[in-house]
């Protein structure tokens, strides 16, 4: 019921309106115009009463156009009684009274019911322009002939002065009501029918003189407007018509896909183009000018043209400056996006926690600053780096003991040290040059042109150790770097060169203990050098075959029966000699080269293995350990190429054992994950080197590790352990060996000891507990044939131990 009495009330206003201007009784006429008249004030009251849902203030404002509404219809009741009753026509009359009453009742809630808008520059201008070109007919039609022209008395010609003047601020609010967004439903439409109609109806009855068929056109507008504003606020929308967005800034009532939406979702408000039904109104009122000349050309109507100059001039002044406004919109939402690609830009460029430009952005501007490219420019203006002339120096900085703090007082006091140390970075390249994130705990400060070096050593000493406030724990502390510098005057190396110079410098402090600065000499240099030659050579060895894998048995220590082997990697370098591993694997780590490596010594063992299995060289338990580097283990490819291996030469994943070191799987994220993919394949993980670190043997509850390798440096010899045992020599590892033998085993590991070399050690790592055992006193590492002799003479009656775990 409630959503059809809208069109029931519509409907019967249609009716009323078609009978008021067709009934030729004059009384039955006028009955039914007052009965639309009267009824709808009544409607609106009871539309919009504290059970609609309006919203108080909307619920005033309604009340406003009720009472409004309701002084219209006594103006009819008087208007009518003096013309049917007394015959009589005064002007102005008391109808007139309630008529002029009723404007500014319904402009108030007229006004109200628009809510709080924000009304831009650009919209007030257009009202403005509206306001002027609706004047212009009402002042010649209506103010002016009674004003200049006729003998009528003071009173009346208030009273004809006052109808326009009060059409006009209706349309005016009408026209900043309909600006609004949001509102397209047939609640506020009705509405603005409604207020529309009335001032039509006034021009046409001061046209008509209140006599003949255009007479009856403005009764007809009358009606109307009644019966479309009690139709509008018995619709169940008419509460939208408040709710709707109140924002009228600039050039506001835009269709959606008009929009301008900028990144981030945010409406660009201001400068919106000009909405379709604007512009109609605007193309309106540039008309009204050209139309009224047309009638005076036609001959309809006469008019004193300094009217239509004024208006005109009007028209014209206030339309120049509302192309102005919209042309400084225009540049100030051209400024705003540039601003907003400015901030994107920054934001991928730079590092969130620091602000300070990430690796790539920063060794682009050092790129550009070597090739000289102009200063200043695209993206370099917006980010701030300083683009001198001339080469300069490269100081990379890393944070020393970072972990401690973040394991002390927690990760956001991490993230504070990191934010101090950039800030201070910050202060130095403001002086001079720019500085970066690389990446973790590493920083770098590009000075360029590089300072003289009693500045250079100043600064440098100024960085190695500072005090530091950490707010979100409340107190200072002293924080040591490790700083790495070079100096390029010449411009001989890449940026890539200068980076790794620098970064290997304070490698070289790191490995000293930090708190202090090395510059890179030509020493470190050579070095660098031999490093990259290594590597060069070291990806053709791979390419050419020089690299060959030594296999070493591990041995169960109980039974001394062969339990598997540990491939380790050998390098004959043509020319050079025996490479050992320790030289190069290095080398091969600070690139993916180290994953080529990887997965070749994955290939070839596993090849090996099944090969040896199958000949009955070994028996069908044997297993293989092979070494992965960390860099490796990050990768997410490292467990396809696990599969691959195992894959293309058909060996049980069970029979593969991946080692790696305590250190790499202490870093957890990536390498925790992969190492969990590894065991979830079959795979046997094997925890290396373990105890010359700093992990505890509870850290390693949770991660997913099989075998625990306990480092050789445990291993006393036995002279060592006679004279602890006479308390001359600290107490050996023994004691340390049996704790983590029985730790290991209540986490379900089984352990291998490294470096056995005497029968003595054998004797006391059974006493302890430990499974097995690798070491020169079994067998040292040897090539595939050589391991084959050796099998065949010491386990050749006996095959590889058959175990559970
Ligand atoms: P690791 O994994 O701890 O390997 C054990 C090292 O101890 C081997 O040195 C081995 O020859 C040595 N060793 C074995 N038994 C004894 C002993 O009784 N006494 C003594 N003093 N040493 C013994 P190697 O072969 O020189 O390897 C050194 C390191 O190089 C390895 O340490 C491993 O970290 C790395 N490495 C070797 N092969 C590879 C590989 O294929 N890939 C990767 N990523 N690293 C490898
Ligand atoms: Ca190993
Ligand atoms: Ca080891």
């Amino acid at each position: 019921m409630r959503h059809s009495r809208w069109w029931i009330y519509a409907l019967f206003g249609v009716i009323a309106t078609v009978a008021a201007v067709t009934l030729p009784s004059p009384w039955a006429a006028a009955a039914t115009y007052l009965v639309v008249a009267c009824a709808t004030p009544v409607a609106i009251l009871a539309a919009t009463g504290r059970r609609a849902g309006h919203p108080a203030p909307a619920r005033r404002a309604w009340r406003l156009i009720a009472v409004g509404e309701a002084c219209s219809a006594a103006g009819d009741v008087l208007y009518n009684w003096l013309d049917l009753v007394q015959h009589r026509q005064p002007f102005p009359s008391v109808a007139d009274v309630f008529y002029l009453a009723a404007y500014p009742l319904l402009a108030v809630g007229l006004f109200r019911l628009g809510g709080r808008q924000r009304v831009g520059r650009g919209a007030r201008l257009e009202m403005a322009i509206f306001a002027v070109a609706m004047a212009l007919p009402m002042w010649v039609f209506m103010a002016e002939p009674v004003l200049v022209n006729s003998t009528a008395s003071v009173l009346a010609k208030a009273c004809d002065f006052a109808y326009p003047v009060a059409d006009l601020v209706l349309l005016v609010l009408l026209v900043r009501l309909a600006s609004r967004r949001g509102l397209r439903n047939p609640a506020s439409r009705l509405l603005l029918l409604g207020a529309a109609a009335m001032p039509v109806a006034d021009v046409v009855f001061s046209l008509s003189g209140g006599q003949g068929w255009v007479h009856d056109i403005s009764r007809v507008c009358w009606l109307v407007a009644f019966w479309c504003w009690g139709a509008a606020a018995l619709h169940p929308r008419s509460v939208s018509i408040t709710t709707a967005s109140g924002d009228t800034t600039g050039g506001e009532r835009t269709r959606s896909r008009d929009r301008q939406v900028e990144p981030g979702g945010v409406t660009a408000r201001g400068s919106s183009p000009v909405s379709r039904r604007r512009s109609f109104l605007l193309m309106l009122a540039v008309a009204v000018c050209p139309l009224m000349l047309g009638l005076e050309a036609a001959g309809l109507q006469a008019l004193n043209l300094w009217d239509i100059a004024v208006a005109s001039l009007l028209i014209v002044g206030l339309g120049v400056t509302r192309m102005h406004v919209a042309t400084l919109e225009a540049v100030e939402q051209t400024r705003r996006s540039e601003r907003l690609r400015a901030q994107v830009e920054f934001h991928t460029t730079h590092d969130v926690l620091t602000g300070l430009p990430q690796r790539a952005h920063l060794l682009h501007a050092l790129r550009r600053q070597r090739s000289g490219a102009p200063a200043g420019t695209g993206a370099q203006a917006q980010v701030g780096i300083h683009d001198p002339a001339g080469a300069g120096a490269l100081i990379v900085l890393g944070v020393d003991r970072l972990k401690v703090v973040n394991d002390l007082h927690g990760d956001e006091a991490g993230d504070d040290v990191l934010r101090a140390v950039a800030a201070r970075l910050n202060g130095v390249a403001r002086r001079s040059g720019s500085a970066g994130r690389l990446g973790g705990d590493e920083f770098a400060l590009l000075l360029p042109p590089a300072p003289s070096d009693a500045e250079l050593h100043s600064l440098l000493g100024e960085l190695v150790e500072f005090p530091v406030h950490l707010p979100t724990v409340g107190r200072w502390v002293t924080i040591t770097c490790s700083l790495g510098l070079t100096v390029d005057p010449g411009r001989r190396a890449s940026v890539e060169e200068l980076l790794r110079e620098a970064t290997a410098a304070a490698a070289q402090v790191r490995a000293r203990g930090g708190a202090g600065y090395a510059v890179c000499d030509a020493g470190l240099r050579a070095e660098l050098a031999e490093h990259a030659d290594l590597e060069t050579a070291l990806s053709q060895a791979l390419r050419t075959g020089e690299l060959e894998l030594y296999y070493q048995p591990v041995v169960d220590l109980t039974t001394e029966r062969l339990r598997g082997f540990e491939a380790l990697l050998r390098w004959q370098r043509p020319g050079v000699g025996f490479v050992p591993p320790d030289v190069f694997i290095p080398v091969a780590e600070r690139g993916p080269l180290i994953c080529d490596i990887g997965r070749w010594v994955l290939n070839e063992a596993v090849r090996q293995l099944v090969d040896w299995r199958t000949r009955g060289v070994v028996g069908p338990d044997a297993r293989v350990g092979v070494n992965l580097s960390g860099r490796h283990l990050t990768q997410p490819s490292v467990v396809a190429d696990v599969r691959s291996a195992l894959q293309a030469h058909g060996l049980p994943a069970g029979a593969l054992i991946v080692e790696a070191t305590e250190t790499v799987a202490m870093d957890r994220g990536a390498v925790v994950a992969n190492l969990e993919a590894l065991r979830e394949v079959g795979v046997l993980l094997s925890l290396d080197d373990f105890g010359t670190g700093h992990t505890s043997i509870q850290q390693l509850q949770g991660l997913p590790f099989t075998t625990l390798k306990i480092d050789k440096s445990f291993l006393g010899s036995s002279a060592q352990v006679a004279r602890s045992q006479r308390g001359s020599a600290p107490a050996s590892g023994d004691a340390l060996i049996g704790l983590m033998v029985h730790a290991a085993h209540a986490f379900g590991m089984t352990v291998v000891a490294e470096g056995v070399e005497e029968t003595d050690q054998v004797r006391r790592l059974r006493e302890l507990g430990c499974d097995f055992g690798q070491g020169y006193l079994f067998a040292r590492p040897a090539p595939a044939a050589q391991v084959e002799r050796t099998c065949a003479e010491r386990w050749g009656s006996l095959p590889a131990v058959p175990t559970t775990s």
